[in-house]
């Protein structure tokens, strides 16, 4: 006998969203000239309308960002800068279904995941941070390490508050001031953290948020003001931004994007790898940079662990994400699901098979059910392109060393998983894998104090962890110190 679930929809009368939204620059909201539309992408309901930030917009985010370094900020102590962190950490949890219900509308994604992931990860971030500030001198990066002044901080939307936090609570630990844009579709828990800005009466213009498109997120990395740079989104704008600040001194990270290989080897627990491969790449709808992407499967135990797959992947639930029962949500926008359904009708066309379970998808919305590829060949484009979705690439080896050298075959290099029972094959395999970050058997753990990069295409720098810090510190002689 089989039990239906029964709805468990989180209210959403906890958020109050606004028509219409201006920037936040110098502690205040100020109203942009033009607007545009951020949609729940769920119901494709319009939830309010943002301001499209232009040059001049960024140029006073800037000139706001500067003075507050200049005249307050970095006059601060690291203790005094903690506190700060220590209540805006403090406020987040006390805000923290807000946050994660408003989360859920603007993204799509599941609210068991910004209740019980996103949100409590934003606060460790600040919470984490916080306790740097005053400890600088001991981190090991030298005497007396100093911040840049400005950082000009892009980010995507697969985890809008999230990849907020990993910017926001490192720059002003360390002392520098911030402009940040949000991605186009998924601004409002920005907006809603500028709130938290002012509820703790962190001083203007330490924080600024200009919200806008691409062209705005370009104005901010060319304006001569924006001393480092930390960007998360595609390889593409990524190569983009390297170009536009090789000519200058402008300190740059760059998180770019990521093909991650779940391997499995033939001594794996069986039942663990299945579910890691389910987390590894269904978590989120597989919009995550490290989404173990591909699966690297030994072929003696390749049947065994497709079959078992499949039962478990009937099993995720899809629908709506405020639903406390849902597993996979809706895909953020239309144009991502329109990339999606492009890569997968060529994984179809170059003779790859396509699977997935029974799923009811709402005719309103964008929805992408769990999808597996097999006989997926290296050079197959779902095998080396970055599909950002719910779609996994299966390929097989024989040997272990076959499964590294597949494992390695890409552009990218950002994560990878190892599913082995062998504690010595696993450090063997770990050596070999070139990506930033190495699982075992397990899959997208994440945590304040584990630097997160990547190698090759995947991007340049660290954050998260003391890695993390020394990305917004001058050190050694460019600090003046020894
Ligand atoms: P994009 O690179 O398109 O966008 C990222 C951010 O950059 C957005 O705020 C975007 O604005 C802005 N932007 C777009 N064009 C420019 C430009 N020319 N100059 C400056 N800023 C610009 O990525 P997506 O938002 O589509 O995010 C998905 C990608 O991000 C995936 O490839 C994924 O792998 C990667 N990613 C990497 C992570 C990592 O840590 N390595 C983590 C998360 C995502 P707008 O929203 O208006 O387009």
């Amino acid at each position: 006998m089989t039990f239906e679930y029964a709805p468990a929809l989180e209210s959403r009368t906890i958020v109050t969203i606004k028509p219409k939204y201006g920037h936040f620059i110098n502690g205040a909201f100020v109203s942009g000239k033009k607007h545009f539309p951020t949609i729940n992408p769920t119901t494709e309901e319009i939830l309010s309308h943002l301001s499209l930030g232009s040059a001049s917009d960024i140029d006073k985010a800037v000139a706001a960002a500067q003075k507050a370094y200049t005249r307050t900020w970095s006059k601060l102590s690291g203790k005094e800068r903690g506190k700060y962190l220590y209540r805006i950490a403090r406020i987040l949890q006390e805000r923290a279904r807000e946050f994660a219900v408003l989360e859920t509308l603007d993204n799509g994604k599941p609210i068991r995941e910004t209740r019980d992931i996103d949100i409590p990860l934003v606060a460790a971030h600040f919470f984490y941070h916080a306790g740097w500030a005053d400890k600088l001198d001991y981190a090991g990066l030298g005497h007396s390490p100093q911040p840049y002044g400005v950082a000009g901080q892009i980010i995507p939307w697969n985890f809008p508050l999230l990849m907020l936090a990993w910017k926001v609570a490192p720059a002003l630990a360390t002392g520098n001031t911030v402009v940040l844009k949000p991605a186009e579709t998924t601004s409002l828990t920005a907006l809603l953290f500028a709130e938290v800005c002012q509820q703790a009466e962190l001083p203007g213009g330490v924080v600024n948020i200009v919200t806008g498109d691409g062209s705005t997120g370009a104005t901010l990395v060319n304006h001569p003001g924006v001393h480092k740079i930390a960007f998360t989104g595609s390889t593409e704008v990524g190569k983009k931004i390297a170009r536009a600040i090789a000519a200058t001194d402008k300190k740059a990270t760059l998180e770019l994007g990521g093909k991650g290989a779940n391997i499995v080897f033939d001594d794996a627990p069986v039942d663990e790898a299945v579910e890691g491969i389910v987390n590894g790449i269904f978590f989120n709808q597989g919009h995550v940079c490290c989404a173990g992407s591909r699966l690297i499967l030994q072929e003696s135990i390749a049947e065994e662990i497709i079959e078992k797959l499949k039962v478990r992947m009937a099993k995720i639930r899809v629908g709506d994400p405020l639903d406390k029962n849902t597993d996979l949500g809706a895909i953020n926008s239309r144009e991502q699901l329109t990339k999606i359904q492009e890569l997968a009708a060529i994984g179809d066309a170059e003779g790859a098979q396509r699977w997935s379970p029974q799923c009811n998808l709402s005719d309103k919305g964008y929805w992408f059910a769990p999808t597996i590829f097999t006989g997926v060949t290296q050079a197959h484009r779902i095998a080396q392109e970055e599909i950002f979705g719910p779609v996994l690439s299966v390929i097989t080896f024989r040997t272990p060393q076959e499964g590294i050298d597949k494992a390695n075959n890409t552009p990218f290099g950002l994560s990878a998983g190892i599913w082995s029972e062998k504690g010595s094959r696993t450090l063997w395999a770990s050596q070999q894998l070139r990506a930033g970050v190495i699982w075992a058997n397990t899959f997208n753990k994440f945590d304040p104090t584990s630097p997160f990069g990547g190698y090759k295409e995947s991007g340049w720098g660290r954050e998260g962890g003391k890695h993390g810090l020394a990305a917004y510190l001058k050190t050694g002689k460019e600090s003046g110190g020894k």
